[in-house]
């Protein structure tokens, strides 16, 4: 998780329920095509009374466009590609708006730009910016005021400078939040809280389009003797060592997540059991062969279950539990499929 965020792009690993996300999400994107659309909206009325058809057809355009974006991020709630789409949208608009009317329209570019900067990503929207203060030579230069153009030009660079350092320093910031909200401080993998959002998340998804989904729930066996006979530290370092055996041998679609002490869950988005009963005997295998500590064997028990159809969350993690307690039962160091 060590890229840079959009602010949009961050809620989606703060908050927990799939609906709510969405629609904070898509809440920005919302405001900023209804407040292109209302803004732009009576200047159509007033280049139409003085008879300025060439820019009342721009500004008709320009309605148009929020109005639809607006209505493509209600009814779709794809976020990243609406603030894309309204970025460029924006910023085309004003640079169209510059080239037709005139440079009193470059007031347009500070709105936009801040918006700009929100909707983007730190370097996408400082790379906006830069195209859009070289997209400007050519209508302002000749046609404003010296003194204004240098303004203008100089206003954008030093807005941009601001925006983009600002949002840099957010941008981190969320970073930070985010690790905190969703990972485990000992090893890095995913926390309780970020598992239950996206155990929610892969029902949903499940329910929607039919995509299957597979949980491995794996916890240490006999790890209270492990502590036991060689201390605290040595058991905080076995857990990080597995952690890391693991996440070397799951793909990247499968995520690994601690639930509790020495608890585990490997969640396969799109496999189905026979996948997931494979890598919980090479996840198993792979941990004994190890040998984390002299003359202990460490080992795992695993309880696999693939997904079924209309079963909620609890029910599909307690089927997982069951089918680990019964690997517990048979002798531990093995899988289990659950029924
Ligand atoms: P079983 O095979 O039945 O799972 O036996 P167990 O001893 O692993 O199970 P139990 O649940 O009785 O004990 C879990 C132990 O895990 C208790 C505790 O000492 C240890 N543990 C839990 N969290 C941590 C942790 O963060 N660090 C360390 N070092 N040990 C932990
Ligand atoms: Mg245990
Ligand atoms: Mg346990």
């Amino acid at each position: 998780m060590k890229e840079v965020y959009s602010g949009l792009e961050a809620w989606r690993y703060i908050i927990e329920s799939e609906k709510r996300r969405k629609t904070v999400e898509s809440y920005l994107p919302l405001i900023l095509s209804a407040a292109g659309a209302f803004g732009v909206s009576p200047f159509i009325v007033l280049r139409y009374l003085q008879g300025e058809w060439l820019a009342a057809i721009v500004d008709t355009v320009i309605v148009l466009g929020f109005t639809c974006l607006g209505i493509y991020v209600y009814r779709t709630r794809k976020v990243r590609f609406a603030s894309i789409a309204i970025s460029l949208f924006s910023m085309g608009g004003v640079l169209t708006t510059i080239y037709v009317i005139g440079p009193q329209q470059a007031y347009w570019i500070y709105p936009g730009l801040m918006a700009v900067f929100y909707l983007l990503r730190p370097h996408e929207a400082l790379l906006l910016s830069f195209t859009t203060v070289f997209a400007l030579i050519p209508p302002l230069l000749g046609r404003a005021d010296s003194h204004s153009t240098m303004t203008i030009f100089v206003t954008i660079v030093v807005m941009s400078s601001f925006a983009f350092a600002f949002s840099l320093v957010t941008s981190r910031q969320r970073e930070q939040l985010m690790r905190l909200a969703t990972k485990d401080p000992l090893t890095g993998a995913g926390n309780r809280r970020f598992f239950d959002t996206k155990l929610v998340d892969l029902v949903n998804n499940m329910r929607r389009t039919g995509t299957p989904a597979s949980l491995l729930l794996l916890d240490l066996d006999h790890f209270k003797k492990v502590n036991d006979d060689y201390g605290h530290a040595i058991g905080d370092r076995i857990l990080k060592q597995v952690t890391e055996i693991i996440n070397l041998r799951i793909r990247a679609t499968d995520k690994l997540y601690r639930i509790g002490g020495e608890e585990f869950v490997v969640v396969m988005e799109g496999q189905t059991v026979e996948r997931a009963a494979h890598l919980a005997e090479q996840l198993r295998t792979l941990v004994e062969a190890n040998e984390l500590v002299p003359d202990q064997a460490v080992t795992i028990s695993l309880g696999v279950a693939e997904l079924r159809p209309g079963e909620e969350p609890v029910d599909w993690l307690h089927r997982a539990d069951t089918a680990l307690y019964e690997a517990k039962r048979a002798g531990r160091n093995r899988s289990h499929i659950a029924s």
